[in-house]
């Protein structure tokens, strides 16, 4: 058990459709559906006084505006669904495939990390259509869901990162307020994929926090590229892994024209990004997920393909992923990582290396499906993402396993079991007409 408490954080997946590649003079929109985040603040506070001040000043806070001075930790974590509400209005089921993707993931996820969501803590998820990226007609059903909410929601829609409210310049998030306790998906109209893929990505953060809670300390040794791109990266294999023969399956990591890696040779060969200490946040960053995937898959790459569990998997297991406290930054990444002996010394053979590096070298850092199943060797799903988890009694309506504290873990299926559900052309207006069916 750590002794910091983790005070606000927020990371955001910023999704860009699925379109070809534009490049304009600060960051790449890539042509594959990278995931963008952009970390808006941690507080951490170390020792006892501070976290006695914090579990005072956060459980008064909370308890004006929560109407509750305590962890809900009785009851079943809630999915509050703006898409449930439109089927619910209309008896179209069209958009609650991402409902059933959140079911299923987290339990895929919480069977292999043998984790079910906050300790002694509810944690939540609501789901919004994105305010900026959808059907017009759509709109009205996340106004009802920000209406409906309990009361314990008051302080999460007075933030800024808070999709429900309407504003723009939202996205995909696990956020909190005194504290990370919900995870906030918008529903990705362009890319079935990312539907997905965003919820994996979200959820490895959980998984991340959860293992090492002082990782998005960015004081002195976060090392952003390893967070994002591990995130990314995962939920890259995990789409490759459930998803290769869907007829929109699309290779985004080493795809040998478009792909991430891909991306990166060409930037480093024509100096337009250089791999410095400016990954290591999120600000300095620009956001360029690309990058952060590359380097990761060269870091497996370097130690060899089977690093990947490591990497993804042990890597948390282990507590290594706390560099803080595993010596700092550069002694806490050569604790875990080996050959370097610090993040510079791994920018500069990065660099190097991509300066040379060809189609080949692409093909070679990829992992082999062995790999890849082996990543994903688990045979159970788990977790308690239900309204009806936790409760003494099993719940054979909650689905995928999620009610796996009451009624034990259920088999894994064989094949993909969700149909998701169809994607949206963008036409030329925001709202009306924005997207048409194709
Ligand atoms: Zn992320």
């Amino acid at each position: 058990m750590k002794s910091n408490s983790l005070g606000t954080l927020r990371t955001n997946s910023v999704v860009p459709p699925l379109t070809r590649p534009v490049v304009n003079d600060k960051v790449i929109i890539t042509t594959h559906v990278a995931t963008t985040i952009k970390k808006q603040s941690v507080r951490l506070c170390i020792g006892a006084m501070c976290f006695f001040f914090v579990l005072v000043t956060a459980g008064f806070l909370v308890g004006r505006l929560w109407n509750s001075s305590q962890p809900d930790s009785g009851s079943g974590s809630y999915l509050y669904s703006a898409m449930r509400l439109y089927e619910d209005a209309t008896g179209v089921r069209n958009d609650t495939d991402l409902e059933q993707v959140l079911h299923f993931v987290i339990s895929d996820m919480g069977a292999k990390w043998t984790y079910r969501e906050f300790t002694n803590q509810r944690f939540d998820t609501v789901l919004f259509y994105h305010p900026d990226r959808c059907p017009f007609n759509r709109l009205q059903y996340n106004t009802a869901l920000n209406n409906a909410l309990p009361s314990r929601f008051d302080g999460h829609k007075q933030q800024s990162w808070w999709a429900g409210s309407g504003q723009s310049d939202v996205s995909s998030c696990i956020c909190g307020y005194n504290g990370v306790d919900i995870m906030q998906i918008l529903y990705s109209e362009d890319s079935k994929m990312h539907r997905v893929g965003v919820v994996v990505h979200e959820y490895y953060h959980v998984l991340q926090i959860h293992y090492c809670r002082t990782v998005y300390d960015d004081r002195t040794h976060f090392v952003m590229w390893l967070s994002e791109g591990a995130a990314t990266v995962l939920q890259n294999l995990y789409i490759t892994y459930w998803l290769e023969t869907h007829p929109d399956y699309q290779d985004y990591l080493f795809d040998p024209n478009h792909g991430h890696v891909r991306q990166m040779i060409d930037r480093v060969k024509s100096k337009t990004f250089i791999y410095d200490s400016s990954l290591n946040t999120h600000d300095g960053a620009q956001n360029n997920y690309i990058a952060s995937t590359t380097a990761l898959l060269y870091l497996i790459y370097r130690k060899g393909g089977d690093f990947l569990q490591y990497a993804l998997v042990d890597f948390l297991f282990s507590g290594d992923c706390d560099l803080a406290v595993n010596g700092g930054m550069d002694i806490g990444f050569k604790n875990a990582f080996g050959i370097w002996d610090s993040v510079d010394e791994f920018y500069t053979d990065l660099n190097s290396f991509l300066l040379t590096a060809d189609t080949p070298v692409i093909e070679s850092m990829r992992p082999t499906s062995q790999q890849v199943k082996s990543l994903f060797n688990h045979t159970t799903l788990c977790s308690d993402v239900c309204t009806k988890s936790r409760n003494g009694v099993c719940d054979a309506d909650c689905p995928f396993g999620s009610d796996c504290t009451d009624c034990g873990p259920e088999d894994m299926p064989s094949e993909w079991p969700i149909e998701l559900r169809y994607e949206y052309k963008r036409t030329e207006d925001r709202h009306v007409d924005f997207y048409r069916v194709y």
